[in-house]
């Protein structure tokens, strides 16, 4: 919006852009080029990602798949492990270079209304009212300000994860050796079953240049049904034997804890009202099965920038003018991603076996396997067969169908 030559402000209740944001937080490269082009050679990014693992833990095992490829290690790379508080801050820089002013410390606590119509915003005090045509709401996933023009509803448990994160130091050269990673190149774990217990979301650990990410998180609707607290489940995560070594003699310089809108394409709020549009997290635009939101929040900031010059351009800013933001929307592969994966959630709520019985079974069949005794390994086989057989027949294809169909 400054770009094109509006007059653009942007309020920030942090003491910095980036002091109160809470992610993994993986940032992929081709989103962020189109936003600011050359942002490899100047922001502040930790490692390239150069491989993916997913791992299925039991409370004794662990197996999973891992993916590396040199393509991957090979610039232009996919994706980067960064920290959001000097990334942010390098970002907030940029729209400043475009001739936003960006002010930290202000805290917006409400709207202001003219004819049932959004003019501006008020930090609460006498000389803090700001008038604009048109607000662009951007307060993340609880979005006060969201709600209080009526454009969403408090999110129910089911359309939110919490998740507990930590931040652990440890020497880039110890962070190489443990993960097996090339000086300089990182990884990215997802880790499914025992890191949540059991519940519906996953753990994650993300390399930093000389920290490691780690955090576990589930629907807030099976924490409160279960009455399991995130950060014990956090802590029993970083304890198992598959885990604890990989963090030991690492110091936690950050421990946090936050939401994420995982509501998604069925539960999207309205995203423009008279006078203003909703995005990023506060939006609900959020897809979690590829723990993307960072680039998700920054294209629909764009795309409601571009309806808001457009606004600016025909001199209306009624929501029916701004009703262009959610055209652009669902033109965008946001909404064809989050469309896709609408049902996941729910298919998979509903079968909380999935990631407690199956991961029990399948660390069964490899434990049999893999152990050498004189038993042939015909016979083995056939064992691992029997025991897939025994599996509740009517349960594994509702489940098996069930996937696909969410998926498809
Ligand atoms: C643990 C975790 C891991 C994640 N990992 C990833 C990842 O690896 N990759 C990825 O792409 N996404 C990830 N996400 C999602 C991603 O963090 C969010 O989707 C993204 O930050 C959304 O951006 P946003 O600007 O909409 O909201 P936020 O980042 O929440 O920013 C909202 C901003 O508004 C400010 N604010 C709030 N209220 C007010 C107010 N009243 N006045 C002034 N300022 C206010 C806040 O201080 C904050 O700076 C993760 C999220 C979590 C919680």
């Amino acid at each position: 919006m400054a770009a094109a030559g509006l007059s653009v402000v942007v309020l920030e209740r942090g003491q910095y852009p980036g002091a109160k944001n809470v992610w993994g937080g993986i940032l992929y490269r081709e989103p962020t080029e189109a936003m600011a082009p050359g942002f490899e050679e100047e922001a502040p990014l930790e490692r390239p990602i150069i491989e993916q693992r997913y791992l299925l833990l039991t409370d004794k095992a662990m197996m999973g798949a891992a993916y590396r490829s040199q393509r991957l290690a090979t610039p232009p790379y996919n994706a980067y492990s960064v920290l959001r508080a000097p990334f942010d801050q390098w970002y907030a820089g940029k729209a400043e270079e475009a001739g936003a002013e960006v002010y930290p410390e202000f805290t917006v606590v409400d709207l202001l209304w003219e004819d049932g119509a959004v003019v501006g915003v008020t930090t609460g005090d006498a000389e803090g009212e700001l008038l604009a045509r048109c607000v662009v709401i951007a307060d993340g996933v609880n979005s006060l300000l969201a709600q209080r023009i009526g454009l969403h509803r408090e999110w129910a448990p089911i359309e939110q994860a919490l998740v507990a994160k930590e931040l652990i130091a440890l020497a880039p050269d110890v962070i190489e050796a443990r993960f097996a990673l090339p000086a300089g190149m990182g990884t990215a774990l997802e880790i499914f079953g025992e890191s949540t217990a059991g519940l519906l979301g996953y753990g994650f650990i993300y390399t930093n240049r000389e920290s490691l990410s780690i955090g576990t998180g589930a629907l807030l609707e099976d924490l409160i049904e279960t009455g399991l607290n995130v950060n014990d489940i956090l802590d029993r995560f970083k304890a198992h034997p598959a885990i604890a070594p990989l963090i030991e003699g690492g110091e936690t310089l950050e421990y946090s804890g936050h939401l994420i809108p995982e509501g998604g394409y069925n539960r999207l709020p309205q995203v423009y009202a008279d006078g203003a549009v909703v995005i990023g997290d506060a939006a609900q635009l959020v897809n979690p099965i590829n723990r993307e939101g960072g680039n998700l929040a920054m294209l629909s900031g764009k795309l409601a920038a571009q309806a808001v010059v457009e606004a600016k351009a025909a001199d209306d800013f009624s929501a029916m003018s701004l009703s262009r933001y959610r055209e652009l929307l669902d033109e965008s592969v946001i909404m064809a991603d989050l469309r896709a994966i609408r049902n996941v959630t729910d298919f998979a709520h509903g079968r909380p076996h999935l990631l407690r019985d199956y991961p029990e079974v399948l660390s069964e069949m490899f434990e049999d396997y893999l152990r050498v005794s004189d038993v042939p390994k015909e016979t083995k086989l056939k064992k691992m067969v029997g025991r897939a057989m025994a599996l509740p027949k009517r349960r594994l294809m509702a489940d098996l169908f069930g996937a696909a169909r969410s998926l498809l």
